[in-house]
């Protein structure tokens, strides 16, 4: 199996898959807070990947889930992508599901009756890093789409038949810039069906642009608290149906459960951690991070 990409990553919910890589690094690779993709983006050669997929087949022949890596596989041309999914079918028994990571970009790119190929080859579901739905974050933190964009993408991919999970990174607007931020986003996630939304918190890491900006006072990070009172406010405002998945070890309190079924108990552990959680010891928890 070919694995060079650095750190591998993936979306909590995939932790019962197995990673093909298809791509290394991210396209994109320009958000300010992100440090996860040293290397340019490369897409897999056909050969490496048909190789691999061969691996997998005798191996783990029933497997269920197959996880296409690199930042954002989904900007792949589209003869990578159907020779994947067509390699999976033919090879495994099991017929898998297969997610990856997607840009609101890449999704741009395709054309609907390319998405729709896509969804029919086998390709389940697409995990983006939307982050929010509030403009000036997304500017700022040079994500490269607006909250129009990733209303009009995503509700391209329902009409395609493509599921999504959206992310949502509390703190990117900075300090003082929570609750419209959690207006903002729980406003257009309510117009779209994610099947989670995965909550982060920013973390500045030593190297990444948003340390910089912070050091030179362009960007002011939000109190910890704020970033949980702007998750409550989120929760609170939130109208889809959707799991929230926010027991990422950067987030300092960490909830999961449906909305809108278990609204009240995520708002109740939520409320518990702004009544006694410590905004000290909080950052000092927080400085002491060297990588999510
Ligand atoms: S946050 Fe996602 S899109 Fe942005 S640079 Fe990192 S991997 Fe690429």
């Amino acid at each position: 199996m070919h694995y060079d990409d650095g750190a591998f990553w993936r979306p909590l919910f995939e932790g019962d898959m197995i990673p093909l890589q298809v791509a290394k690094g991210c396209s994109h690779n320009r958000c300010r807070f992100c440090d996860m993709y040293k290397q340019p983006f490369e897409a897999s050669d056909l050969e490496d990947i048909a190789g691999d997929i061969k691996e997998i087949a005798a191996y783990v022949p029933m497997a269920q889930r197959i996880f296409l890596t690199g930042g954002n596989a989904l900007c792949l041309p589209q003869e990578n992508l159907v020779f994947t999914l067509e390699q999976l079918r033919e090879s495994m028994p099991s017929k898998p599901s297969v997610g990856c990571f997607a840009r609101i970009t890449d999704v741009a790119r395709k054309s609907d009756s390319q998405l729709a190929q896509l969804a029919e080859l086998g390709l389940e579901n697409v995990s983006i890093g939307s982050e929010s739905g509030y403009d000036p974050a997304l500017v700022m933190q040079d994500k490269g789409f607006t909250a129009a964009d990733i209303e009009r993408e995503c509700l391209r991919l329902e009409k395609a038949g493509l599921a999504y999970s959206l992310f949502f990174l509390l703190g990117m607007g900075g300090k003082g810039k929570g609750a419209v931020s959690a207006d903002k986003t729980a406003a257009l996630y309510s117009k779209l069906r994610p099947e989670y939304i995965m909550i982060h918190t920013m973390t500045a890491f030593p190297g990444t642009k948003l340390w910089g900006d912070i050091q030179s006072g362009r960007f002011q990070p939000a109190d910890e608290l704020e970033n949980v009172a702007e998750l409550r406010r989120f929760v609170e405002k939130l109208d889809t149906e959707t799991f929230i998945l926010g027991n990422h070890i950067g987030n300092a309190v960490r909830v999961n459960g449906y909305v809108p079924d278990q609204r009240e108990d995520l708002l109740a552990a939520l409320d518990w951690g702004l009544e006694h959680l410590d905004e000290e010891q909080l950052r000092t928890w927080r400085a002491g991070m060297r990588s999510i």
